[in-house]
């Protein structure tokens, strides 16, 4: 098992990567769905694999830096939007803020 899986493992508890389709659609209910979550701070839709997640605060300021925005100070509404996230891949690209309609 190689290393990447075991941290996989460790926070996914489970080894299988979903499938990167590629051009996933957000849907507008779930990103805008509340997160129920208190350390969950924003959310990101990945069109990779299209699959959702939350982040927590440290997670998010590591995301605007990539998408070379300042992160809101009020989060709600906006979402984090990648082409490969930690689930289908091993970090997140091609990030970018996008507001939920
Ligand atoms: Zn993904």
């Amino acid at each position: 098992m190689s290393n990447e899986n075991k941290v996989k493992e460790k926070f996914l508890g489970s080894l299988k990567s979903p499938k990167v389709t590629g051009k996933n659609a957000v849907d507008p209910k779930k990103i805008s769905m509340p997160m129920h979550d208190p350390e969950a701070v924003i959310q990101v839709f990945c069109t990779g694999c299209g699959k959702y997640s939350r982040i927590n605060q440290k997670g998010a300021t590591n995301l605007a830096q990539m998408a070379n925005v300042e992160l809101p100070s009020d989060t709600d509404g906006f979402y984090f939007e990648t082409s490969r996230c930690i689930l289908c891949d091993d970090d997140f690209r091609e990030v970018n803020l996008q507001k939920a309609r």
